[in-house]
This record gives C-alpha cells, sequence and structure tokens, in this order.
C-alpha cells in the first residue's frame, strides 16, 4: 500500500514537472554568436512632424519584446540596417528589479507593468503578500475600453498572463487559463490550447468561450473574415513554434487584434502584443534566434505604427520586462547583414531595458525610471481617475 502510494507520488511528480518542463524547455545554452540576415524587410517611411497625434490616447498597444536590451534591439539595426523600432521618436530607460530579486523573472516583470507594482519573482497579478492587484488591463476593461493580448509563447505564459491572470506563481497554467474566463476580454491570440481544454477540473473553457460569445479558432488564417466582437485564437497546443516556422503570426495576429478592438463599439482599447522568443533565444545565447526574433517583432510593430498614423489617437510602446542574456554586439556589417554577438550569462540580467513610444502622449516616455511607472503612465494618460484606484 505505502509503496503504491509512493509510485503515485512519484507519477504525479514526473507528470507534473514534465508539464512545467513543457514551457520552460527553451534555456539549453547553444553558443552561436553570429548570424547573417536570412530575409531583410522593408522599414517604414515615416515623417513623425508632419503628423498631429492628439495630445492624449484614446488606444495604447504596448508592446513586450521579452528580455529585448539595446543589445538585441541593435543587433536587428544591424542586420537589417535599420528597423521601424528607430522612427519612435521619444526613447527612455526602465529599471526592472523587483521586490525580492535584483534580477526579475518575467512574471515580477509583466506584473510591473501591468499593475505598477513591484512583486516576487513568479508572481502572476498578486503583490507580495498575494493580494490581487488590478491590471491596466482591467482598468481598461471598466472603463469602457476593449481589451486584447497576443503573444508568440502560450497566451498563458507569464507576460500575457500577468495582464489578466492573478496566480501565485507562474506555472499554474490552467488556473491562469480560468482566469481569462473573469474579464471581458476581446481578443487574445497565442499558443496554450492544452491549459483550456485538457484540465485537471475537467472544465472545457473552450466551450465556456463559446457560451460567452467568442469566435474560437486555431490558426490566424482561419479567422481572416472575423472583423468584430470576440475573438480568441489558440494557435498551438503550447507554445507557438519559433520565429522560422511559424510565418508572419505576429504581424497578422497584432493586425488582426487590431482590427477587432478599433471596428468594436468601445471607448477606445488597451492591446498588449509580445515577441516572447526574444528571451528564449537569449537564454541559449542563440544570436540567431535572438536577432530573427526581433526582426519578427519590429515587423508586428509596423502594423501598430500604421494605425496610430492613421488614428491620431493611439498611443504605442515598445519596451522590454528585462534583458536576458547580458547581450552585446561586438562587430556588424550593415551592408552584408552580420552581426557579431557576445553574452555574460544565460539568464536574465539587471540592466535597465529601453523604451520606445509613438503617437498620442509618447512624450510622456522619455527619462530614466522605473517599470512601475510604465503602468502608471498609462493610466494616467488614459485619464483613468486616481480616486478610482483600487
Ligand atoms: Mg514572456
Ligand atoms: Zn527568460
Amino acid at each position: 500500500m505505502v509503496k503504491r502510494l509512493a509510485i503515485l507520488l512519484i507519477g504525479l511528480l514526473v507528470i507534473n514537472g514534465f508539464e512545467i518542463r513543457a514551457q520552460e524547455d527553451y534555456k539549453e545554452l547553444k553558443k552561436k554568436y553570429t548570424y547573417t540576415i536570412e530575409k531583410k524587410h522593408e522599414v517604414l517611411d515615416i515623417d513623425y512632424d508632419a503628423i498631429r497625434f492628439k495630445k492624449r490616447p484614446k488606444n495604447i498597444i504596448l508592446i513586450i519584446g521579452d528580455g529585448m536590451g539595446t543589445g538585441q534591439v541593435f543587433a536587428g539595426i544591424t542586420v537589417n540596417n535599420g528597423l521601424n523600432i528607430e522612427q519612435m521618436p521619444y526613447v527612455g530607460f526602465v529599471k526592472t528589479q523587483s521586490a525580492d530579486n535584483y534580477v526579475t523573472d518575467s512574471g515580477a516583470g509583466g506584473t510591473a507593468l501591468s499593475t505598477g507594482v513591484r512583486t516576487y519573482n513568479g508572481a502572476i497579478g498578486v503583490d507580495v503578500n498575494g493580494k490581487k492587484l488590478t491590471t491596466i488591463l482591467e482598468y481598461a476593461d471598466r472603463n469602457g475600453k476593449g481589451t486584447g493580448l497576443v503573444s508568440t509563447s502560450a497566451i498563458t505564459h507569464a507576460t500575457p498572463a500577468s495582464f489578466i491572470a492573478h496566480q501565485a506563481h507562474r506555472n499554474m497554467y490552467e488556473q491562469i487559463a480560468g482566469d481569462f474566463m473573469n474579464t471581458d476580454i476581446d481578443v487574445f491570440i497565442g499558443g496554450g490550447a492544452d491549459f483550456f481544454t485538457k484540465r485537471v477540473d475537467g472544465r472545457n473553457l473552450i466551450l465556456e468561450l463559446n457560451e460567452k460569445g467568442y469566435h474560437v479558432g486555431y490558426n490566424i488564417d482561419e479567422v481572416a473574415s472575423k472583423k468584430d466582437g470576440k475573438l480568441a485564437v489558440l494557435t498551438a497546443v503550447g507554445h507557438n513554434p519559433g520565429y522560422r516556422d511559424r510565418g508572419e503570426l505576429l504581424s497578422k495576429s497584432t493586425a488582426k487584434a487590431i482590427e477587432i478592438l478599433s471596428n468594436n463599439d468601445n471607448k477606445g482599447f488597451f492591446l498588449m502584443v509580445e515577441g516572447s522568443q526574444i528571451d528564449w533565444g537569449s537564454h541559449q545565447n542563440d544570436a540567431s534566434y535572438v536577432t530573427g526574433e526581433v526582426l519578427d517583432l519590429d515587423k508586428a510593430l509596423a502594423e501598430a505604427l500604421k494605425f496610430a498614423i492613421e488614428d491620431k489617437r493611439t498611443l504605442v510602446i515598445v519596451t522590454a520586462d528585462h534583458e536576458t542574456g547580458g547581450m552585446s554586439v561586438n562587430g556588424g556589417n550593415t551592408s552584408k547583414g552580420y552581426v557579431e554577438t557576445g553574452f555574460t550569462t544565460g539568464d536574465h540580467s539587471a540592466v535597465m531595458v529601453p523604451i520606445f513610444a509613438f503617437g498620442a502622449g509618447a512624450e510622456e516616455f522619455i527619462g530614466i525610471y522605473d517599470n512601475t511607472e510604465v503602468f502608471e503612465k498609462m493610466y494616467k494618460l488614459f485619464k483613468f481617475k486616481q480616486e478610482d484606484k483600487d
């Protein structure tokens, strides 16, 4: 009896460990320090000063390059001989330290950006005492705005999770998926379908989404005709593949989310878009993985910038939750699209990350400040009342 119980227990541990690894198996060192570009993309030609943006944004598109420091951005600039990010005229630096560690993880880093509160590493939308925090996405929803999340990882992974979920630990993927049922989010696109259907509690969240009026799809091209209403696209059972194998998924998802949110009859919108795998390439010290992912994020950024130029009431922000890899650029050739990189760690680093802003209210983002300030600035720019804060 005791022996059988022990076997059962070990079995459970193995299954659990496997599930966690299934979302965390991207950290193996590759040590590939050089990269030559596979396909250059055209950068938008923007005469920024000729555009009359409104002073305050009705819409905010927050783009997070997970693990994207200045090294990662400059590797992209080098190989593509310019990036759309360079069209964003207001630039600052963000300090990323968490409440319990000088080096943050994506849970605490995402929660600081989404709620304005520093918390412990691994936390998702809760403070150091485990108390639920209200996120900018939830405040937007409460104030009649549309909301959306797009990610190249599972939609339940730490970065998108910290905008919608409230859980003690980032590994609680099924509970995080459950939290998607607790808001009125208009659109979310990312991997992680299994956390919605193959659940310990037996709930089928896809059925629940259908009952709540969502159109649920599993492929971004398959939902092309969906132009408004509520949309959930679960593009992979777990994480999406890397940039070489997922095509234009991130750009198409970003454009689709913007289209849905701008067509819905809301008082503006908040959208977070994540390039998740810049972090994974950096953990692996793989120059090609990192740089390819930065280029992919920059292509998605073009969709946001085009919308902001047209709309004039939209703010586009690009930043990171932390830097990964202690990455530097040690050499390069812009005409050959070649870069030589170096890394100081296989983990996250403590350095400041850049922040770039474009459009309505963009000038607020210059300077050096804490990641929690990003939330405060968005909250103020949206004109949400301080007395309405939880
Ligand atoms: Mg992430
Ligand atoms: Zn990481």
